[in-house]
């Protein structure tokens, strides 16, 4: 038995004719004699319409029935798949994540997948079903309660079936025809790679691509999973897409492999806080567990004895943050003078592995920014990745003016 994870994105199922379209390449590959797993998503715009929905009725809401109400998008393409597949005469059922079970922590609108166990899915196959539909990012807790991935989790269902089926391959099919080496919306420039390194989209997907998940791309790399993003518009051809492989199967690259960018940051900085033991604990615990993504941290140097510090989170958790600063500073934990808060920032990094053996990236990055008068705010590195803050407004003028200086357009 050859099995083929196949995963088809929100735009993928917008709409009856385009679930119809996505059932016409399923059809194909069991043609060619594999058993298919679909990963659907919810038609697209439907997750956002859900969680609007929550928003509204509950801004504090429990987090089980939030993931109860946006997991059902993906049920209704789950089933509509199902019955197309069977109109073409294939054979074809859905499973949502509790009938697999995909069991998860129960860490509700972040669930981590635990087991996905085979047997029930497999006996089906043997019995001669082609085709196993699989609605996206939902699981069931320990508890027996309907768990969410978090946000784009689909692609993390799909790789994680590809992993406990031993797949052949997992396909993601998205709006895109491949990873590119910048946001293509951004970009008129951006180039599609035929590969990509796991470490380099593991970085890209991390600071904001949102074209796979991040924790699709840890778990493709651990379990060794052939992982391609494709296009489920336009013909098909074998070697259509982007393959996400080991470095070792890439033979040239550029020292820069992409530009990522996260839109929607913002900068918080507490000014004048004592410098003491203690202090960064005292400050970034209360944020941890109010559940607060803090991202970069920079420490000023101490005058008197006091210091500023400064860290940037998703701009939808500023009044979180805030919240649990001003409840540590009345509990007497932290002294400041003022919390200032810049909720018009973006984030813009460059990745790539050849960075671990080439210098000079960084002071290239930080003149082309310079030549565009963009100011930075805050810097961050990594082996493979360099990230900064500057304003929001500079966002795509800093993301094209780095694809040009890199040379991006061009293959290495
Ligand atoms: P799906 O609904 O199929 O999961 P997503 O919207 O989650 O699709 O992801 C695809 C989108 O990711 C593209 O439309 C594109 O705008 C965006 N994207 C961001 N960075 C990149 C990149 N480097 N390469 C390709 N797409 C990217
Ligand atoms: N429908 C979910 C979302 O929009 C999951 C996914 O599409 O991957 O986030
Ligand atoms: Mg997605």
């Amino acid at each position: 038995m050859s099995v083929l994870v196949m995963k088809f994105g929100g735009t993928s199922v917008a709409t009856l004719d385009r679930i119809r379209r996505a059932a016409k390449r399923v059809g194909r590959e069991v043609a060619n004699g594999h058993d298919v797993i679909v990963i659907v998503s919810a038609m697209s715009g439907k997750t956002n319409e859900l969680v609007g929905w929550v928003d509204e009725i509950s801004p504090l809401y429990d987090a089980r029935e939030y993931d109860t109400v946006v997991s059902s998008g993906e049920q209704v393409t789950a089933g509509l798949m199902a019955l197309t597949l069977q109109e073409m005469g294939i054979p074809a059922r859905s499973w949502l994540g509790w009938q697999v079970p995909l069991k998860t922590t129960s860490a509700h609108g972040a669930a981590r997948i635990e087991e996905i166990p085979a047997d029930n899915i497999a006996a089906k196959f043997a019995e001669g079903m082609k085709v196993a539909v699989v609605a996206g990012f939902q699981g069931v807790s320990p508890e027996g309660r309907i768990t969410t991935l978090g946000r784009g989790g689909s692609d993390t269902t799909a790789v994680a079936f590809a992993a406990a089926f031993g797949a052949i391959r997992c396909d993601i099919y998205t709006d895109v025809d491949g990873v590119y080496t910048t946001d293509p919306r951004i970009s008129p420039k951006a180039r599609r790679l035929e590969r990509i390194a796991f470490e380099e989209m593991l970085e890209l997907a991390s600071l904001g691509a949102r074209v796979l998940q991040t924790r699709s791309v840890e778990l493709a790399m651990r379990y060794n999973v052939r992982l391609r993003v494709l296009s489920s518009f336009g013909e098909y051809d074998e070697d259509a897409g982007t393959l996400v492989c080991p470095e070792e199967e890439i033979m040239e690259s550029n020292v820069v492999a992409g530009v990522a960018y996260s839109r929607d940051e913002a900068k918080m900085t507490l000014i004048s806080v004592a410098d003491r033991p203690g202090i960064a604990a005292a400050i970034f615990c209360p944020l941890a567990e109010a559940g607060v993504n803090v991202d970069m941290i920079v420490q000023n140097i101490a005058e008197d004895g006091r210091t500023d510090m400064t860290f940037s989170c998703p701009v939808d958790q500023v009044k979180r943050a805030e919240k649990a600063l001003q409840a540590a500073r009345e509990a007497g934990d932290i002294n400041y003078r003022a919390l200032v808060a810049d909720t018009e920032v973006a984030k813009v990094s460059v990745v790539g592995i050849g960075m671990r053996s080439h210098t000079g990236v960084a002071a290239k990055m930080f003149d082309v920014l310079a030549r565009e008068n963009i100011n930075i705010r805050v810097i961050t590195t990594s082996e493979i990745k360099i990230s900064v803050l500057i304003e929001r407004k500079y966002l795509e003028l800093a993301v094209q003016a780095l694809h040009d200086a890199f040379e991006l357009e061009k293959a290495a």
